[in-house]
């Protein structure tokens, strides 16, 4: 049997019809960027994620970092953020002129809150919390931090669409939640799409301001702005697949649920899931000591893998300006060379997942 990681053609054809009608209506309206596709998407994705307003952009990286932005956050200040994440989240920061600050992940692959006050100065501006992997932070100490120290807040929800913490959903604890719809993501386009969550009106106007070179009225430019905008298309087919995130995110529950009681082997460390918090499986993350021996040997017999993420942006080329070495960030460090991610989609057989089990259960 062959299994890939991730297979995103099972979630089109799961709702072939719907998302071929919507494909066509609106090819054929004549309307294909800033119309009533994005307004649509825009009121329905504030109103899932309990926000007061959603603005669509082009993709999670252009949330990142025109939400730094917006917050007139840039040269010479400092932004806390978990040093095991996907590089884009570090890019939000540092495409403004800021400095990210790096804390050690906790063992749910989410920031230590308890690490963050010892790394806050007075250049610190913000906390950019990412909810990696689908699991929500621990928000009720993050918040807390940011009161007491008086620090922005913003979430990068390009993993977490519909985890919650204490009930309340990622993306609406701080200032703006960000969020992109990248294909492989769990409210997934096809192709690049992103937005932003917020409760704050001026934010909110700031944002189609700036996601539209910089324009309120056309051809009046008051900031040097992007083109960052959600297009029509992608608008209306994340519309179709909104209207089933909350049986897609329980399918992917049931899966993870499965590996977790199903998967039993002393060399594998399962994920968990915090007190208050929950998952949405973006991934399932296991945790291995000989993880390149896994990974040939899940090869063979056919079931793809991936590592998320085997660089950490403190190491990669990319930040080398930064300053570190290896050895800087030890957990997140021992986070890259164990992790593997096994595979997880949506449509998803019991077949195959047994297929992945056994073959787990028997690796020596
Ligand atoms: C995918 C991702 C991004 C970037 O989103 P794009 O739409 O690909 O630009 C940012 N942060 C995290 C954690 C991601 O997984």
């Amino acid at each position: 049997m062959d299994i890939m990681a991730n297979r995103l053609d099972r979630g089109f054809y799961k709702y072939q019809s719907e998302f071929e009608n919507k494909a066509l209506d609106v090819l054929r309206s004549g309307w294909y960027v800033l119309g009533k596709e994005v307004e649509s998407f825009e009121k329905e994705f504030a109103a899932y994620t309990g926000s007061k307003y959603c603005v669509g952009l082009a993709s999670g990286l252009d949330a990142l970092w025109l939400a730094f932005r917006i917050l007139g956050i840039g040269k010479g200040d400092e932004v806390i953020v978990q040093a095991n994440t996907y590089i884009a989240s570090v890019m939000g920061i540092t495409i403004n002129g800021a400095t990210p600050v790096f804390v050690e992940p906790d063992a749910f692959f989410n920031i230590d809150t308890d690490a963050i006050e010892q790394k806050i100065t007075d250049k610190t501006k913000a906390i950019l919390v990412v909810h990696l992997y689908g699991q929500a932070a621990k928000m009720d100490a993050v918040t807390d931090i940011c009161k007491r120290h008086k620090l922005r807040l913003v979430e990068d929800c390009a993993q977490s669409h519909g985890a919650c913490f204490g009930g309340k959903m990622t993306g609406t604890f701080g200032d703006i939640g960000c969020f992109s719809f990248y294909p492989s993501k769990n409210l997934g386009g096809f192709g690049d799409g992103g937005a932003i969550v917020t409760d704050d009106e001026a934010i909110a106007a700031d944002m189609k301001m700036y996601r539209n070179y910089g324009s309120e009225k056309r051809y009046y430019n008051k900031v040097v702005g992007a083109n960052s905008r959600l297009d029509e298309l992608q608008a209306g087919l994340l519309r179709v697949r909104l209207l089933h995130m909350e049986e897609l995110t329980e399918e992917r529950r049931t899966l993870a649920a499965k590996y977790t009681e199903s998967i039993h082997n002393d060399k594998l460390i399962l994920p968990t899931v915090r007190e208050g918090a929950d998952s949405v499986w973006h991934q399932y993350v296991i945790r291995c000591e000989e993880r390149d021996k896994l990974i040939s040997y899940l090869k063979d017999k056919g079931i793809g893998s991936i590592i998320h993420y085997p660089i950490p942006p403190h190491l990669s080329e990319a930040y080398a300006y930064l300053g570190y070495k290896a050895g800087s960030f030890v957990i997140t460090e021992n986070y890259a060379n164990t992790v593997l991610s096994i595979p997880m989609y949506n449509g998803m057989t019991a077949e195959e997942q047994q297929y992945v089990i056994e073959a787990l259960n028997a690796f020596s």
